[in-house]
C-alpha cells in the first residue's frame, strides 16, 4: 500500500513569521499535531516543521509563546517520504527517527501532505498491509 493511498487531507501549513501561540491556535483549529513551516511566497517547499512536542517544550522551558515558529520548530532537516513509497517504510522512518509525523512530497519534490502515526492505524486494511509488506528496507 502506498503513502498516497492513505493521505487524508492537504497539509496544514504556517508562515515562518508566525508565533508559537499562533501555531498552537492553528493546531487546535485544525485538530492536527504538526504544522509545516513555509515561506508563503513558496508554499510548496517546506522550510521546517513544528509539532505539539515543540510547543510543550517551549512552555516547559518558559520560552515566551511570542517567539516565531522557526525558533522552536525543526528547521531544515525535514524527514520526508515520497507519495509512492510504502506505508511500511513510513512506519519504519517514524520508528527510526522517533517521530510521529512525516512530511509527504510528490514526484516533483513539492509538499503534498503530512502523514501522522494515527493515519497508520486508521483502518484495519492499513494495519494488515504493514505486516503483509514487511520486508527489508534498504533505502536510508
Ligand atoms: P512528533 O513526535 O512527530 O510530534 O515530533 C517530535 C519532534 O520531531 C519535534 O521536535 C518535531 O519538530 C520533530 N519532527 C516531527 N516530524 C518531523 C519531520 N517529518 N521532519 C523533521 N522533524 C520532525
Amino acid at each position: 500500500m502506498k503513502v498516497k493511498e492513505i493521505l487524508r487531507r492537504p497539509p496544514v501549513t504556517i508562515p515562518v513569521t508566525a508565533t508559537v501561540e499562533q501555531a498552537a491556535e492553528t493546531m487546535a483549529d485544525n485538530k492536527v499535531g504538526l504544522l509545516v513551516i513555509v515561506d508563503p511566497s513558496n508554499p510548496k517547499k517546506p522550510l521546517g516543521v513544528i509539532s505539539e512536542r515543540d510547543i510543550i517544550r517551549t512552555i516547559a522551558s518558559k520560552v515566551p509563546l511570542t517567539v516565531t515558529v522557526d525558533k522552536v520548530g525543526t528547521m531544515g532537516n525535514i524527514i520526508w517520504i515520497g507519495e509512492d513509497e510504502s506505508v511500511y517504510r513510513a512506519a519504519y522512518l517514524m520508528r527510526k527517527h522517533h517521530i510521529r509525523h512525516l512530511v509527504v512530497l510528490d514526484q516533483k519534490g513539492e509538499l503534498l501532505g503530512v502523514l501522522s502515526i494515527r493515519d497508520l492505524i486508521a483502518e484495519d486494511k492499513i494495519i494488515e498491509s504493514l505486516s503483509a509488506e514487511r520486508r527489508p528496507v534498504t533505502k536510508e
